[in-house]
């Protein structure tokens, strides 16, 4: 029905192939005809598996789902300019990530692991765990030691075995990379079975705007799941004829993390060294993302484009936000500052997911109140 084909080598290989990548080393895609029948899906509860026959599972009894998805889209002023926001924040385990971690662990309920290694700086492990809980497979996160409390309290709640990894981010994919060699790499950078599910995030805003295509869409961008989900779904939706024009893709990076930002605007073949500078948004806080020249394609093939945005701007869209009613975590704040200050057409529809939920970074959100009221009163 499909295949796993190399990104460097162009290898093939069966979707029921228990890789994760390449003998040569690459990391896979997945080519596959996705159906799309706008008559099958009207008929079918609202939830992101109503596309059934656009993800590549052999037995559909193998869906490991809590009925998710079909988050709302709204549409609001943002700075007296109007977008449709989407409400990725409301997943079960909090954050868009279930999108794919649904995909990806009833693929390999499917094949039939026991046992599976994840690693993360957060609302990827959650998500992985909470859906290895309810697949009943063994389930091993790593983390960085610097993972905020109610992400880690999160993951060992679901009952995986959390390990947590001292020094960077990249010492933690090591440790994880070494178990994979025993167990299954449920990788959400690696796997493109999560990416088979970020992609739902695309079919449902188009079924939304009722089987139309938006004009921009602002995504945040680390390691590019949602970004490149995204642009797989249009293309299905495109290559099914259901949408004449695919939408500009605008990637959004944290100005202190930007390694995407250099390789598009300098037009490099790899992905470049960058200085290792904390954020607020953790969540894109990603220095070496696996596919940095995937999501640069992305970018020009969309005609879109990269913005960057600081910590200040990021602080000030979360609390404007905030007083709209809307509580998120500070990552998902970025789209909102990119939008307010990106040019745009007054006729444009934009959407700006809205990815993780506040109430992951209570102890963040509160210190950023607490020091703008300060900067309001001196
Ligand atoms: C993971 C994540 C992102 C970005 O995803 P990438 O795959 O790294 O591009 C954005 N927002 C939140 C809240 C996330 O958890
Ligand atoms: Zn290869």
């Amino acid at each position: 029905m499909g295949d796993l084909v190399c990104s460097k080598c162009n290898a093939r290989y069966s979707l029921n192939d228990k890789r994760w990548r390449c003998d040569c080393g690459g990391y896979l895609n997945i080519e596959f005809d996705a159906e799309i029948n706008i008559e099958k899906i009207g008929s079918r509860a609202p939830t992101m598996w109503r596309y059934k026959e656009a993800i590549p599972l052999d037995d559909y009894s193998n869906i490991v789902s809590f009925n998710e998805g079909f988050t709302p889209l709204t549409q609001c002023d943002i700075y007296s300019k109007k977008a449709f926001l989407k409400l990725d924040y409301l997943f079960p385990s909090g954050s868009y990530k279930d999108r794919g971690a649904s995909v990806l662990i009833s693929k390999a309920k499917e094949t039939g692991v026991d046992h599976l290694i994840e690693d993360s700086s957060g609302n990827a492990g959650c998500a992985v765990a909470s859906y290895a809980a309810k697949a009943d497979i063994r389930c091993d996160i790593y983390v960085p030691q610097d993972t905020s409390a109610a992400k880690l309290s999160q993951i060992q709640a679901y009952g995986a075995d959390l390990h947590m990894v001292s020094g960077s981010r990249s010492d933690t994919s090591d440790a994880a990379l070494k178990a994979a060699e025993h167990y299954y790499y449920a990788s959400h950078t690696w796997n493109p079975f999560f990416l088979q599910g970020t992609k739902t995030f695309a079919y449902e805003i188009w079924e939304q705007l009722n089987f139309n295509a938006p004009d921009i869409l602002f995504i945040p961008t680390g390691n590019g799941t949602l970004l490149i989900g995204a642009y797989i779904g249009f293309c299905d939706l495109k290559n099914n004829h259901l949408i004449k024009n695919m939408p500009k893709f605008i990637a959004v990076q944290s100005e202190n993390c930007a390694p995407v930002y250099k390789l598009f605007k300098e037009n490099l073949s790899y992905v470049p060294e960058i200085d290792n500078i904390p954020t607020i948004a953790e969540g894109i806080a990603i220095n070496k993302p696996l596919r940095g020249r995937q999501i640069a394609e992305v970018i020009s093939k969309t005609n879109g484009d990269i913005v960057t945005v600081s910590d200040d701007e990021i602080k000030k869209s979360l609390v404007y936000l905030s007083k709209i009613g809307l509580y998120v975590e500070p990552t998902s704040a970025s789209v909102v500052a990119a939008f307010s200050k990106y040019k745009t057409n007054s006729s444009d529809i934009a959407i700006l997911p809205l990815t993780g939920n506040g109430l992951k970074s209570n102890e963040k959100i509160l210190h950023i109140l607490k020091e703008m009221e300060t900067e309001q009163h001196s």
